[in-house]
């Protein structure tokens, strides 16, 4: 019997085999419309598949796994251990970024779009301020949450209803069994859509090679080389350390078992629609069911290490454009902001540059000067989004291992 290729090793081919497509179209005249008229469309089916089931995945196995943890306790003791772990990578990201675009900076590796300021045009969108922004995570209209994929509102609604179903004991069990069953439902539909994962990647890497092609070899490589440089330190140094230290993984076994969802989480530059592969990533990992189903939603919305650590190198890069050198006080509002910006970008393409906005208000900057970066964020927001997703699979990893340990230690 023919064996068959396992989903990492199909996804590698799709990513290889799209590279050489799009770097053989770049180089064919009308090539980039053909990706972008015929193979991308392909991706965005996929994509478009994912986010239709990343709702219903995402309320159903948050509530099926409060409802498992059997124990609004324990939901607490994920809850604090899961937004420590957040906090404290995502303000260790901050200073990766600001550290590497520092080096850059002072090594004179930036370009200097200096010129190019008046021409730089960003209309960004209005910032509701802080409380607003607590405000709106809950929901008024559970539909409307729904219909507009709001994942916080929808983890909100999955919290409520879990513990509910749970205070009601024996007569919420028809609502419990609805849950669960509803749950495998959901899965089984999951798993089918994932294995169409690597047609996504092929377009997606296709098209984003062929019609960025000219961006990569542009005067932003370097600032680019610069973010990359932060996304694969951090990925190195934070997540292989708290895999082998608090999960006791390999590193080597971590990211080879959390590959696909890295690597879809690169093409798709979308966390919440990375979910369902991060999901099938961390039970490789043998992350708790339970856990994950809380942790992995929660970080596809509010754990953006990549976004951090983008947010702020473009803002040391946009500064040094505008001749400014940020003073130590600056940086350390830039830790801030950036901290609580990537908290707020939503897990879609693209949310960490609008949010960009907030961190170059908080140092004066105009917001305009996004303009200069606006043409090569997706190659940004490919390494950004990887590094997100993988910082969640970690979470998920180590949250499991200090829960066991909590229980071991109590027997
Ligand atoms: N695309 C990123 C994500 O989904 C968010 C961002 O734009 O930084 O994780």
């Amino acid at each position: 019997m023919k064996k068959k290729l396992s989903l990492p090793v199909q996804i590698f081919i799709a990513l290889v085999a799209g590279i050489i497509l799009g770097l053989l179209l770049y180089f064919v005249p009308g090539g980039d419309n053909f990706t972008k008229d015929y193979l991308k469309p392909f991706g965005d089916i996929f994509v478009n598949l994912l986010k239709f089931i990343v709702v219903p995945v995402v309320l159903l196995s948050m509530i099926d796994g409060i409802l498992s943890m059997d124990d609004m306790k324990k939901v607490g003791s994920v809850g604090w251990k899961t937004v420590a772990y957040f906090l404290v990578t995502t303000a260790i990201a901050c200073v990766i970024g600001l550290a590497f675009a520092s080096i850059f900076n002072g090594a004179g590796l930036f370009p200097d779009l200096s010129g190019e300021l008046g021409s730089a045009t960003y209309e960004p969108p209005a910032y509701e301020g802080f409380m607003s922004t607590i405000v709106n995570i809950f929901p008024s209209n559970m539909w409307t949450a729904f219909s507009s994929a709001n994942m916080l509102q929808v983890i909100v609604i999955a919290l409520f209803f879990g513990g509910s179903i749970m205070a009601a004991g024996e007569k919420g069990r028809l609502a419990r069994d609805i849950v669960t069953s509803f749950n495998e439902v959901i899965n089984k539909l999951m798993a089918f859509v994932i294995s169409l994962a690597p047609i996504g990647v092929f377009t997606y890497m296709s098209w984003v090679v062929a019609t960025q092609g000219a961006e990569i070899l542009g005067s932003l490589a370097l600032v680019l080389l610069c973010a990359y440089l932060g996304y694969i330190v951090h990925a190195v140094v934070v997540y292989s350390f708290s895999a082998k230290v608090f999960a006791g993984i390999s590193p080597a076994r971590f990211f080879a078992k959390a590959f696909p969802a890295m690597m879809f989480a690169f093409t798709s530059t979308s966390s919440a629609a990375s979910l369902p592969v991060s999901k099938e990533c961390a039970d490789e990992l043998e992350a708790d069911k339970d856990i994950a189903a809380f942790v992995l939603p929660l970080g596809s919305t509010v754990n953006m290490d990549g976004t951090a650590i983008y947010q702020c190198v473009a803002t040391v890069f946009l500064a040094a454009c505008a001749n400014i050198q940020l003073t130590l006080g600056q940086m350390v509002l830039v830790v801030v902001t950036a901290t609580l910006a990537s908290i707020g970008t939503a897990g879609v393409s693209g949310a960490g540059m609008v949010m960009l906005a907030m961190v170059l208000e908080a140092i004066g900057l105009p917001v305009d000067y996004i303009g200069l970066i606006v043409a090569v964020d997706r190659l940004f927001d490919m390494g950004r989004t990887c590094l997100n997703v993988t910082g969640d699979i970690a979470c998920s990893v180590c949250v499991t291992k200090w829960e066991a340990r909590k229980v071991s230690t109590r027997n």
